[in-house]
């Protein structure tokens, strides 16, 4: 006979064990988008599809549903909010999810999306989607498997946003969506038809690499990142990886002509990096000690690199140090006309590129075409000529070829249906997080001003980094700000910041 707290014990070793094999899984990956020779793209398909087919395995054995179920029954989870019952409660929640996909279906994602990748690098390159479309047309067979082996009550979506952001659903992020897309739309309209123009120039000027790494890495240091447990490369496509306890790498992209890409890029991925370094050590390998998912680990990416890296307090300190660090082209330009060009508002073709007025509106459409192609609405020849569209509705631009349009993410070559709405999610979290936390410390921004971000990083700590996956996202969002989430935080301050730039009304 089993005791609740022997089950409980033998699941964090489960639990434990699989974390190890995901880490290992994380390792490869990192490996492949920075060191790996092209000659590996086979080989390392069958490592990583092995790895994620083996912790799949190991934590989809029925054993673990008996686990659960003693442990679920017993006194360990009376406390809902307990260490115990928060583990229990999302390996409930994960096991439920993965025990309903069979590992024929996990490995053969894993696999075509190593291939896919692949064609996805070459299609984007040479703006050819012909190139990458059976690979995608594979892949959304595959990911509507798994949304009809996952379950769901009406929208085969609501299955696969839930794996990226667990307990939400698509009805709401559409009421959230709108209610965004009422306010941006206008305001994007005013600021278009404004007199006031950034000098973007400045930022196009010469920034050598070597000055971009020790710029980069300064600030990245200022915030907190630790890189005795963390470090930054160069890759395609920039992201956050935690490859095991004391080890959370970033990654970016450098472009000698434009300052923004290397820098804000940095000081979004540090936002993700600085979530997983203070992450409760002592629950690494268990939900406990995980990130809520990834719509709040969105908002930290973005907290970090708009809510402060864009703020003109942040520049009053970090200004001169640029000046200092590229004297040739920004010694001529003043920390007003600097801050408003970062903000620059315009309308583009690139995601990662855009502003945080029309940031938005990117995801809106990509939500909007995903849950065509997951409802079988619209098929794999036609999403190019559906995103072109779509696009010139949203931005009034005639998307020029498919690597400015349909190929430009990484997402869809790794089956990642669902995860976009996760990011403008993300906006909308931070806007209220950032209130809370200006409600919290008066003095936030006098202390940006002298480069000083550790009050900001230990209020982040206590209130979201130390609880892992302790409460979901909007549970966690009542408790730091006293609401639900909605819209309104991030609205007020776009037109507040952008209206004060612009000089207009939004
Ligand atoms: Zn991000």
């Amino acid at each position: 006979m089993t005791t609740p707290q022997q089950a409980y014990n033998e699941l964090l070793q489960i639990s434990r064990e699989v974390a190890l094999l995901k880490s290992l899984g994380s390792l490869l990956n990192w490996d492949q988008e920075t060191n790996m020779p092209r000659g590996a793209t086979s080989y390392r398909s069958q490592q990583r599809s092995y790895v994620a087919g083996k912790a799949h395995r190991l934590f989809i054995d029925p054993r673990v549903d008996e686990l659960l179920n003693i442990v679920e029954a017993s006194e360990l989870v009376s406390d809902p909010f307990s260490d115990a019952a928060v583990n229990v409660r999302e390996w409930r929640h994960d096991y439920d999810r993965a025990a309903k996909v069979p590992s024929r279906l996990v490995e053969e994602i894993s696999r075509t999306s190593v291939l896919a990748h692949e064609a996805w690098v070459n299609a984007r390159r040479d703006a050819n989607f012909a190139l990458f479309r059976p690979h995608l047309a594979k892949l959304i067979d595959l990911v509507r498997e798994m949304a009809e082996a996952i379950g769901y009550e009406s929208n085969p979506y609501d299955a696969l946003l839930d794996g990226y952001e667990p307990g939400e659903t698509t009805a709401n992020v559409e009421k959230l969506f709108s209610q965004l897309r009422e306010a941006v739309v206008p305001l994007v309209q005013a600021i278009q038809h404004a007199s006031r123009r950034p000098k973007v120039e400045i930022l196009q000027r010469h920034f050598p690499i070597e000055r971009q790494k020790l710029f980069g890495q300064a600030a990245a240091i200022a915030f907190g990142y630790d890189f005795q447990r963390g470090r930054i490369d160069a890759v395609t496509h920039p992201f956050a990886t935690d490859v095991g306890l004391g080890d959370v790498r970033i990654t970016t992209r450098y472009n000698e002509r434009f300052f923004n890409e290397s820098f804000f890029g940095i000081l979004h991925e540090t936002g993700h990096g600085l979530y997983e370094q203070n992450l409760p050590a002592e629950h690494y390998g268990t939900p406990r000690g995980e990130a809520v998912g990834m719509g709040v680990h969105e908002s930290q990416s973005r907290l970090w690199e708009n809510f402060v890296g864009r703020n003109l307090a942040y520049w009053e300190h970090w200004f001169p140090r640029a000046q200092q660090m590229y004297p040739e082209s920004l010694s001529d330009a003043t920390l007003e006309e600097f801050h408003f060009a970062i903000n620059e508002v315009r309308p583009s073709f690139i995601r990662v590129e855009a502003d945080e007025v029309t940031y938005n509106l990117h995801i809106m459409l990509r939500f909007e075409l995903e849950q065509a192609i997951i409802r079988g609405d619209l098929a794999v020849d036609d999403i190019p000529a559906a995103w072109n569209e779509r696009f010139e509705q949203y931005f009034g631009l005639k998307t020029p070829d498919d690597s400015q349009g349909c190929l430009q993410d990484v997402h869809w070559s790794f089956g990642g249906f669902g995860y976009f709405p996760t990011y403008t999610l993300g906006n909308l979290y931070a806007a209220q997080i950032f209130d809370a936390a200006c409600q919290a410390l008066p003095d936030l921004e006098a202390r940006f001003r002298v480069g000083d971000f550790a009050p900001l990083l230990a209020w982040l700590k206590e209130n979201i980094y130390d609880q892992g996956r302790r409460y979901r996202s909007r549970e966690l969002i009542r408790r730091i700000t006293g609401r639900d989430p909605d819209a309104s935080a991030l609205i007020a301050y776009l037109r507040e910041k952008f209206g004060s730039l612009y000089d207009v009304d939004g």
